[in-house]
């Protein structure tokens, strides 16, 4: 057997459906008693909810959290909470609240919960992205790793089913780059492939009938495991390609990763036979990228970059912005190459 490292996670999770009913515990359990709570604009609804149920364990609610974790609303979010004196924050959504929870934890030392409320999985890691002057830069920052995260399933219903789609094909991303991970080990490699079971059931069920609680909770611990493995090792090309696109073209973060996904499977495909087989069991078919790209499709996702604003005037600029710094891929990655890969996926050809 391959020698491996494997680091272990420190967060609480909270897993079921009504689990928020008892996140008024989970602050006190961290010795704490003032929660702000944080969401985005669009789901204030929820955080009263969560304001109703912390009851006089909040000391406020910040409803500005904004895609890519722009600094300034970051900043603003921290002088809400030294203003109504918070002594831990409360998340309530996507992986856009829970990066602003993340940025005003590292800022303040605030301990830091979640209610996760799509399948990004942000919760569970400790990379921080944030935004200024247009130029997004990501870390991994042990600080900012969260003390609790409290799944509850019921949160997940109001995701539109052509979201939760997207969402979880971000999720199966996180888990195929983790089966081929350069500091990968066996247990990311069995979450990893256990999240890529459970999500490919989930969906097309959610799909079928977005009120069907098995699959939403089905989609949700596939999103947690998915996350976890983003935590623990290290990411390659598909997640170089779409931090690109999602950070210089500005293009949304779940339905790039929905494109790209059945390209980088193709691209690593000769490269990675261990992790092709894991997917193949998974999204059954005669090539593992084209089990992706029909799966993809078949719940509705995005297959084109063009659909999603990328400009095809950009491929050139993003394939050189993919090469430039350098990483880790199974595969060596060529300029040539991932212009290729990029023309494909902005047209939304089939992967080869
Ligand atoms: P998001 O948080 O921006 O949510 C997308 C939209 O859906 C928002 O308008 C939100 O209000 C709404 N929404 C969320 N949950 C809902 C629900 N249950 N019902 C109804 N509406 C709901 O999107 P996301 O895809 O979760 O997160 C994307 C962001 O997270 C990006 O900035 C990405 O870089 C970051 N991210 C970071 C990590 C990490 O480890 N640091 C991991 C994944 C994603």
């Amino acid at each position: 057997m391959k020698s491996f490292v494997h680091r272990g996670q420190i967060t609480k999770v909270v897993f079921g459906s009504g689990t928020r009913a008892g996140l008024g515990g989970e602050v006190e359990a961290l010795g704490r008693g003032r929660a702000l709570v944080l969401c985005t604009p669009g789901q204030t609804a929820q955080a009263r909810e969560v304001r109703e149920i912390l009851g006089s364990l909040t000391a406020g609610v910040f409803d500005q959290a904004a895609a890519h974790t722009p600094v300034a609303v970051t900043g603003k979010a921290v002088d809400a909470a030294r203003a109504a004196d918070a002594d831990c924050l409360v998340s309530v959504g996507g992986g856009s609240t829970i990066g602003l929870g993340k940025a005003v934890a590292l800022r303040t030392g605030l301990p830091h919960l979640a209610l996760p409320t799509t399948y990004a999985g942000s919760e569970m890691t400790p990379i921080l992205g944030e935004t200024q002057e247009g130029v997004k830069t990501t870390r991994r920052l042990p600080e900012v790793l969260l003390d609790t995260v409290v799944y509850d399933v019921d949160l997940t219903l109001t995701l539109p089913p052509h979201v939760a789609a997207v969402s979880g094909l971000n999720a199966m991303a996180h888990a195929v780059e983790s089966l081929y991970a350069q500091d990968g080990d066996p247990l990311a490699f069995l979450t990893a492939g256990e999240a890529l079971d459970a999500l490919a059931v989930a969906l097309p069920a959610i799909l079928r009938d977005p009120a069907d609680t098995e699959a939403r909770a089905t989609a949700l611990y596939g999103a947690w495991l998915a996350g976890t493995c983003l935590g623990t090792v290290g990411m390659a090309l598909h997640h170089k390609v779409c931090h690109v696109l999602g950070g210089s073209f500005d293009l949304p973060h779940a339905q790039t990763h929905a494109v790209v996904l059945p390209h980088v499977v193709a691209y690593n495909a000769p490269a990675a036979e261990a992790a092709m087989a894991r997917i193949g069991r998974a999204l059954p078919g005669p090539d593992p990228a084209g089990a992706v790209f029909d799966f993809a499709g078949g719940i509705g996702a995005p297959r084109a970059l063009r659909d999603l604003g990328m400009p095809e005037s950009g491929i050139a600029e993003a394939a050189d912005l993919v090469v430039r710094d350098g990483y880790w891929n199974p595969r060596p990655v060529h300029r040539d190459a991932v212009r290729d890969l990029l023309r494909r996926a902005w047209a939304g050809e089939p992967p080869a």
